[in-house]
């Protein structure tokens, strides 16, 4: 205990300590719980620490007890003391409470999201709360900003988390592997004002905005005749201008963008307005009620139309941004809907060749009327198409994956339990074709065996199957929402156990599969 008495008694202690084994080994003998030496950190005479017994994690304060810190009392938790070496050793165990995660963010700024501006950047949702700590070790050394927290208002209703959840869990893991160099906070794909305003107060600090519900799909293959009227409906209020102005604007302003031919006649015009008018009025709409509520409070946004039937063409790319210029609006990622199919949990569809010719002309777009960032959503598992991103987009990318660090969840617990694997795979068969609407999956349940048909190995085995990662994908809201006739969780509960009793498990296929997703985007 000598280093812990000198560390106790020491004023202005290092922002990291030297050795945090030999410490985190002290405190566990104090504390009776296993310290996770990484979380280890020092501020104004309070050794803050996460520690874990067997299913439960505490946040922990170790101080000299004579001489009890200012910042001890604003923590909710027990404390008891010990003599040790001749001084008196106080450790405040504490429960991973909303009101504890504010007030140690507010000590150690590390934990607080931070903006990403326009660095390279890649986001990692995790629908459990318990991903973090192998996200972390995923994206450690790579050059790329992470996101830990993020998702979307779907998949929270679908979980049953508010944005306030999904923050706390997301800064407990970083608190847990003690990662200092920052990280981003996405409230992702938000439809409403309400949607804004939940994100804000939780502290997020990426917004966004998916205006997909008033893109028009239809505009693609509407006729001359019907693209004029729904040209002419366009809500003009919200776009501030008037169909004569935007004719004139962008008839006369040909496009000019180096290396990359954009027609744009009459009917591209009427074409990509009648689609994505309506899109941006509301992005419009949002975007300023963001700011308002934001105030002075720094925040950066993202719109995304990447969950729309049909491709956005390179002409409605440079229309979008020109409007969204015009509008005010300043924005650090565009995710346009892309060309082939990026259906979820699996590789791309589609042809790669193609990709990266309108791929490469995207990113042109996004460098001349920006610079902003290209976001690739449903980005896990495309591996066919990662190297043209890493090649056109060069800094301006972001990549966001978080399924798939659920199916890496259901991975390590087919591994674990298999029991409880083969009773979730067999609900997830059965709920399939209702939770598929709102996704874009092909999978076939006829290739996946039900769970009486498999053996151990085999069931471990389907995680290389594209039918059965998306299945597993896709269900996760029946899954976790399932209950039994007593009201109790028939698999949350027993799934969340089993993931923190072998936490060290679930990391490590996390830093293995998604650091295959990191790799080709690598900085060093
Ligand atoms: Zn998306």
């Amino acid at each position: 205990m000598h280093e812990l008495q000198f560390l106790l008694v020491a004023q202005g202690l290092a922002p990291r300590l030297n050795h945090p084994e030999r410490l985190a080994g002290a405190l566990s003998a104090a504390t009776e719980m296993e310290v996770y030496p990484a979380s280890l950190t020092g501020c104004d005479c309070v050794i803050y620490f996460l520690a874990r017994s067997r299913y439960d994690r505490h946040l922990g304060l170790a101080y000299e007890a004579a001489a009890v810190p200012a910042a001890v009392g604003a923590f909710e938790g027990t404390a008891e003391s010990r003599k040790v070496e001749g001084i008196e050793v106080a450790a405040k165990l504490c429960p991973l409470t909303h009101g504890n995660a504010v007030e140690l963010r507010r000590r150690l700024p590390f934990l607080v999201p931070q903006c990403l501006g326009l660095a390279p950047s890649f986001g990692l949702g995790d629908r459990l709360g318990l991903a973090t700590p192998g996200h972390v070790r995923a994206v450690r050394g790579s050059g790329l900003r992470p996101v830990f927290a993020q998702q979307s208002i779907r998949e929270m209703t679908r979980t049953g988390r508010s944005p306030q959840r999904v923050l706390d869990d997301a800064v407990w893991g970083v608190f847990a592997e003690g990662f200092r160099d920052g990280f981003g906070a996405d409230a992702d794909h938000l439809k409403s004002a309400e949607d804004v305003d939940a994100c804000v107060d939780a502290g997020f600090t990426m917004f966004t905005i998916d205006p997909s519900a008033q893109v028009d799909a239809a505009a693609d293959a509407a006729a001359p005749g019907a693209l004029a009227e729904k040209f002419r409906n366009l809500p003009w209020d919200g776009l501030e201008t008037s169909p004569t102005d935007c004719r004139a604007f962008y008839l006369a302003n040909p496009p000019d963008v180096v290396g990359v031919k954009i027609a744009f006649s009459e009917s591209t015009l009427m074409r990509a307005a009648s689609k994505y008018g309506a899109a941006i009025a509301q992005t419009v709409r949002l975007y300023r009620h963001l700011a308002t509520r934001k105030g002075a409070q720094p925040f950066e946004l993202e719109v995304s139309v990447d969950e729309t039937a049909t491709a956005t063409s390179l002409a409605e790319h440079y229309y979008v941004a020109c409007e969204l210029r015009r509008l005010g609006v300043r924005w650090v990622g565009l995710a346009p809907r892309f060309i082939g199919e990026f259906e979820k949990g699996v590789d791309y569809k589609g042809e790669p060749a193609a990709f990266d010719h309108s791929f490469a002309q995207h990113a042109a777009v996004a460098r001349a009327l920006g610079p902003y960032k290209l976001s690739l959503h449903s980005g896990s598992d495309k591996f066919a198409v990662y190297g043209s991103i890493a090649r056109h987009a060069g800094d301006l990318l972001h990549i966001k994956t978080a399924g798939t660090s659920y199916v890496e969840a259901l991975h390590a617990i087919a591994t674990v339990d298999s029991e409880l694997f083969k009773e979730i795979l067999d609900f997830a068969r059965a709920h399939y074709d209702k939770d598929r609407a709102s996704y874009s999956v092909s999978a076939n349940l006829a290739k996946i065996p039900a769970s009486a048909e498999l053996k151990k190995t085999q069931l471990v085995q389907l995680f290389e199957s594209r039918d059965a990662r998306q299945v597993l994908h896709v269900t996760y809201g029946s899954v976790l929402g399932a209950k039994n006739e007593d009201g109790s969780y028939r698999f949350r509960d027993r799934l969340l156990a089993l993931l923190r009793e072998h936490e060290d498990l679930y990391a490590r296929f996390l830093e293995r599969h998604l650091g295959r997703h990191i790799a080709p985007f690598r900085r060093h």
